[in-house]
């Protein structure tokens, strides 16, 4: 499997020589962008620039994957097959095998009390008047713009294995029938999810980039970059919780469990770093009414950084019964607004307390929630 690491490397090397020699071995056909290096035939793998028989070469196909809750990755030395690992599931978890996460057992994952049966409805989200490509597999369907047909097959394939994660992630299954992505070309990016539905709009070019096999290698990786996990995490949410919890959760787990963006939560500010660079922000008062506009994203990054001080300080396990308590008892005169000091108190004592401990408001102080 190429990484993207390796692609970076081999992207600069192979424009400074030639690009694609055309070994046997290598699939010019098959480049994300002209200075690319190209993809493997299947039974090799990327090494630098060249293209080597997988049998004969160790590759970490563990790294950078996740194998879930109860989940460990194993991967054999010079598999014919490049990119394949198992997940081996400890007990009380089912799924695993090759290239399957693992998941908590079918009696321990619990549904949201209002559990929701009904089918998700598509509306038109996006004015761009295209002819749409549908493609559907069990409770999974996928719509894209007919210009980019073959990206509705790509998603439909990574789906399931994202939402498996989701759902591992946050100890309970999703509360609607059928799992619908729409994707539609839009002036501007334009991620929602209405009705448990995920939409997601985006320029033209960004299409261009995902219409790359390529670009799909590694699922989730993908899942967390292209705010698809993002967005599904909402599908999964109880209505009865403030934006920032909802917001904070989604951003961690699209951010920092799949896209692998690092955060490094300090006690007044957070660095965070992508591939290419780190930049520092201020926290964001998460109690604060009127975070809208130009500062959104710090609001969601501060989020992030909330239950990642959480996640951090506190066994996953734990962390999980929250979100279960969030789902199975809602406190629902919260509503979503007002985001009052006493709103927020009434969440952190009814969802986090019992199940982590009183220290948990030292914890979050510095994002502005306070037990008084
Ligand atoms: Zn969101």
């Amino acid at each position: 499997m190429l990484n993207l690491f390796d692609c970076l490397v081999c992207a600069l090397v192979v424009s400074m020589l030639t690009a694609c020699a055309g070994e046997p071995t290598e699939d010019c056909t098959n480049k994300v962008g002209a200075d690319a290096p190209c993809a493997c035939d299947d039974g090799y793998v990327g090494v630098g620039t060249r293209c080597v028989d997988g049998d004969e070469v160790d590759i970490d196909e563990c790294a950078g994957v996740s194998c879930g809750d109860g989940g460990n990755c194993t991967h054999a030395i010079g598999e014919s097959t490049p990119g394949n690992y198992t997940c081996v599931c400890a007990s009380g978890y089912e799924g695993g095998g090759l290239t399957t996460p693992c998941r908590m057992a079918e009696d321990d994952v619990i549904c949201p009390i209002t559990d929701v049966v009904e089918d998700p409805v598509v509306v038109r989200r996006f004015q761009d008047n295209d002819l749409e490509h549908e493609v559907t597999e069990g409770r999974y369907r996928v719509i894209v713009p007919l210009d980019y047909a073959s990206i509705a097959d790509d998603l439909l394939a990574i789906l399931p294995q994202c939402e498996t994660y989701i759902e591992t992630f946050l100890g309970y299954c999703r509360p609607w029938s059928k799992s619908i992505v729409h994707l539609g070309v839009y002036g501007s990016t334009k991620s929602k999810v209405e009705n448990g539905v995920v939409y997601l709009g985006r320029l033209a070019n960004v299409f261009s980039n995902w219409i790359h096999r390529d670009y799909w290698g590694q699922v989730t990786r993908i899942c967390g970059e292209t705010t698809l996990a993002h967005e599904t995490v909402h599908t999964f949410q109880t209505p009865h919780a403030p934006a920032w919890l909802k917001e904070g959760q989604a951003q961690y787990l699209a951010d920092v469990v799949l896209g692998e963006r690092i955060y490094q939560c300090n006690e007044t500010d957070m660095e965070i770093c992508s591939d290419t660079a780190c930049t520092t922000y201020p926290y964001w008062d998460l109690s604060d009414n009127n975070w809208e506009g130009g500062n959104k994203h710090l609001y969601y990054k501060t989020g992030a950084c909330f239950w990642k001080i959480l996640t951090d300080a506190y066994d996953t396990n734990k962390l999980r019964d929250v979100t279960r308590s969030l789902a199975a008892a809602p406190l629902e005169e919260v509503g979503v607004f007002p985001f009052s000091p006493e709103t927020n108190a009434l969440i952190i004592n009814h969802h986090f307390v019992p199940y982590l401990d009183v220290n948990v408001w030292q914890k979050i102080a510095r994002f502005g929630i306070s037990d008084n």
